[in-house]
């Protein structure tokens, strides 16, 4: 790009959003996008996307379509829009049928630069003929991972979003997503058929975040003793079900301590009034199904708890991504326990199988994680594709305090022999039992009992044993 359009785009930062300098990769992202190639961009959230798309709309010839996947998102971004006096539009189901001519009388004389759409309107046949007739510069895909089945929200209807874009016209797209994980990233680019786009990849590494798991054994007093130490401080707590989330504020209000509960379930007055109250303060704790995040931007979340294991590695450094994000520090605590994954497992019972085996796989992961000894900054990059290079990120509970290697180097040693002994051909359980020496029906009936390695692991309990063969073994168990 010219020196000249360099200084434009400059002067639209500055003069329409009040910002005196790109962050990142944002300028080349938008001078990309602007030569008509296909663009792809993974950035965490809070890096600024949205940007990307917005500011190149306003020097393009023709609309930014903009593919959003929540009326509430879309809303969001369009009253900014117009507070930044940009002249931006959703057609969606919310609008009157005037709204809607008002709207597309505007898309056709030019005077709108941005167009949300959800992929639900986007497919209707009436709005695929109204686009073919606008002058369209390029098309966005925000929350591109929704495209995903590996994504953490994924949504069928986006798997129909390049077959539409083809019939309206050969227009350049732009996919956005915080989501890094390989698996994903080729995913979305093979159903957007741009194998060839330029990546724009940001690291992930959120280097104010302490990453912590604890084992969970008596759960509620361990929060407790956790949120003494932060008292006062705002913090986010997740649970798995809408139950638990009312129990543990409950809980919490009855402790001392000032949290509000926060699920799909409650009435949006309600809801909102947490939210709010939350922003503004006026509540230190937040206790929440997933539901609670998408879109809160607090800078100064001092602590992410997941009460219960989250789905997926995905999902849990999303949500854990919501602490520190004024830089300073932020504590995400997880309490694990292998039968919450148990548990999860049997939910996921009544799904399709195709369904049901992708959960396993990432509640595998997500075990393998929580069970590891190895630093968590590390894995959590390396899930996300990124090597983290240094030896000690002194910023997780495996770096500052690391298990002690040799001691588990005996027990890996134990875990391997007990399958060799037994043949390779036995279940979980029982290596356990061969390992803690236990004689029952099945150790005798296969003179397991009479093994060398029978019995050498009984000073450490079941879930300990579980938790070494699982790391250890894990493609077989
Ligand atoms: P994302 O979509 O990546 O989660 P947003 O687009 O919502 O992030 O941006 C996060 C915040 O950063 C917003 O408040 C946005 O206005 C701000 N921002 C974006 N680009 C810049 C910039 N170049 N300089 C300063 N602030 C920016
Ligand atoms: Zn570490």
């Amino acid at each position: 790009m010219l020196a000249a359009e360099t200084d434009i785009l400059r002067g639209k930062l500055k003069e329409v959003f009040g910002y005196s300098q790109f962050r990142g990769t944002q300028e080349a992202i938008i001078q990309n996008i602007l030569n008509k190639h296909n663009t792809f961009v993974i950035m965490p959230t809070g890096a600024g996307k949205s940007l990307c798309y917005q500011l190149p709309s306003l020097v393009a010839d023709g609309l930014a379509v903009v593919i959003s996947p929540l009326i509430a998102l879309m809303k969001n971004q369009v009253d900014q829009m117009n507070a930044f006096g940009i002249n931006a539009q959703f057609l969606n189901s919310t609008l009157s049928k005037s709204e809607i001519t008002r709207v597309k009388k505007e898309c056709l004389n030019g005077s709108i630069k941005l167009l949300y759409v959800a992929p639900e309107s986007l497919t209707k046949p009436e709005n695929v003929d109204f686009l073919k007739k606008v002058d369209i510069a390029f098309v966005a895909v925000d929350e591109a991972h929704c495209i995903s089945e590996w994504g953490h929200d994924f949504r069928p209807e986006y798997r129909r979003i390049k077959e539409i874009i083809a019939q309206i016209g050969d227009l350049p797209i732009i996919a956005l997503t915080a989501t890094a994980t390989p698996k994903v990233q080729l995913d979305i680019q093979k159903n957007l058929n741009m194998e060839g786009a330029n990546l724009f990849k940001s690291s992930f590494n959120r280097t104010n975040l302490f990453y912590e798991v604890r084992q969970k054994r008596h759960a509620k007093k361990q929060l407790i003793q956790f949120l003494k130490e932060h008292k006062g401080k705002s913090g986010i707590i997740y649970c798995l079900s809408r139950k638990k989330v009312e129990e543990i504020a409950e809980m919490l209000n009855v402790n001392g301590f000032n949290a509000a509960p926060y699920h799909a379930g409650l009435e949006a007055g309600i809801r909102e009034k947490n939210q709010d109250g939350f922003l503004n303060e006026d509540i230190d704790i937040v206790v929440a199904t997933i539901a609670f995040g998408m879109g809160i931007d607090k800078p100064d979340v001092r602590f992410v708890v997941h009460y219960d294991v989250p789905k997926s590695l995905e999902g849990y450094y999303q949500e854990t991504g919501r602490a520190g994000r004024d830089g300073l520090e932020g504590h995400c605590l997880m309490f694990y326990s292998h039968n919450d994954i148990n548990k999860l497992e049997k939910f996921n019972k009544d799904k399709p199988v195709q369904e049901r085996e992708n959960s396993r796989v990432l509640l595998q992961e997500m075990s393998f994680y929580a069970e590891s000894p190895v630093c968590r900054r590390k894995q959590l990059l390396h899930y996300f594709g990124e090597e983290y290079m240094q030896d000690n990120c002194g910023g997780c509970d495996n770096c500052v305090n690391p298990k002690d290697k040799y001691e588990g180097k005996d027990y890996v040693h134990k875990a391997i022999d007990a399958a060799l002994q037994t043949g390779e051909r036995f279940g979980l359980n029982h290596l356990v039992h061969v390992l803690r020496g236990i004689s029952n029906q099945y150790t005798q009936s296969y003179s397991h009992d009479k093994l060398q390695i029978f019995g050498q692991g009984d000073n450490e309990d079941e879930e300990f044993w579980k938790s070494v063969i699982r790391q250890t073994l894990i493609y077989e168990y």
